[in-house]
């Protein structure tokens, strides 16, 4: 864990809420040995430091391809939503939306209702420390909408009023945004929120038609706003929140995609400039074990963007509000006693 630097105490220890978080992203080195020597391989802390280090979109896409190899067994799944557990604990977080790459369960032919009720399991123990969890079912785009449509069924099959959203990642170059409607409509005929990674490392119009053509509720980075002042007018005009992972757009090129310039430093994420033209942003990690962050570092880096104190409470607050809770839920988190990290 790194030092926060120069974060103010005030604001490292509120309640937070995580929303943009894929569990399959949070397995740090350890647990990925034990998840190896699990699959008879002895690989170093070393080795895999390295191939949590890339440069690029489609580098990151291959590091996380090769530690999900490694998870096969429901036992495997418990393991690491008890490491993602403990890590959330140390950050304050008390409630977190865990994004669940089912698509590529589905792809390794694993029954994703023995791993949700392993994880579902191993989640509930930690209610009585102070840390609520509800789960995304997360369908690859470009394995097509109809391997997207079974994740809907998975939904429908694992029948838990945990899993509280259905959402799309991936290559969003890959298919037609349009393709994915009748995948869409059946998730909200389940009572199901829809979301979708748009505008990470796709243009402007991916957003737009996520919103237009998907009634998408929250956009998963959506950074290629900044591009299009009429979206971005949209996007607040309907308080349609981006969920910003600022170390995440730095380490896979997103940002420097953007903004048109190579190697930009994470101070000149447009985060600020997103949210002061009234877009809601949840602050978020995305994946934290690879991209070797933590979510009071990234409250640190909006610091450092320039917000103040006030606004990076109200940053926090907004993960709350936007949250798939009841309004009586959202309270009652924000003030859940949780175990001090300090
Ligand atoms: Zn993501």
């Amino acid at each position: 864990m790194s030092n926060p630097g120069s974060l103010p105490e005030s604001i490292a220890s509120l309640p937070k809420a995580e929303l943009h978080l894929h569990l399959e992203g949070s397995i740090q080195p350890p647990t990925v040995r034990t998840l190896t020597s699990r699959c008879g391989l002895n690989v170093s802390e070393e080795e895999i430091r390295l191939r949590y280090a890339y440069g690029n979109f489609s580098e990151f896409i291959e590091a996380f391809k090769w530690v999900t190899s490694f998870l096969r067994e429901p036992r495997d799944y418990a393991l690491i939503t008890r490491d993602l557990a403990e890590y959330l604990l140390l950050q304050d977080v008390v409630y977190a939306e865990v994004t669940l790459s089912v698509g590529v369960m589905l792809l390794r032919q694993q029954r994703p209702e023995a791993t949700f009720e392993a994880i579902l399991r191993e989640s509930e123990h930690f209610a009585g420390r102070g840390l609520r969890f509800n789960w995304i079912f997360d369908g690859v785009r470009q394995f097509g909408a109809e391997a997207a449509m079974q994740v809907v069924d998975a939904a429908r099959n694992c029948a838990s009023t945990s899993i509280v959203a259905f959402g799309i990642g991936g290559d969003e170059l890959s298919v037609d945004t349009r393709e994915f409607r009748s995948v869409y409509d059946a998730a909200a005929n389940l009572g199901l929120h829809r979301l979708m990674h748009a505008g990470e490392v796709g243009g402007p119009e991916k957003i737009r038609e996520a919103v237009e053509l998907l009634d998408i509720e929250r956009i998963g980075h959506g950074i290629a706003s900044i591009n299009d002042a009429a979206l971005m007018d949209l996007l607040a005009e309907r308080r349609i929140p981006l969920e910003i992972c600022p170390t995440s757009n730095v380490r896979t090129g997103a940002l420097a995609l953007q903004l048109h310039r190579p190697l930009p430093a994470i101070e000149e994420h447009p985060l600020p400039q997103l949210y002061r033209h009234g877009i809601p942003v949840v602050l978020s990690t995305d994946d934290p074990a690879m991209f070797q962050t933590t979510l009071t570092e990234e409250y640190e880096h909006a610091r450092r963007m320039g917000l103040s104190k006030p606004e990076l409470a109200h940053l926090a607050s907004l993960s709350f509000e936007y949250a798939f809770l009841s309004e009586a839920e959202k309270r009652a988190l924000q003030h859940t006693p949780h175990e001090p990290t300090k």
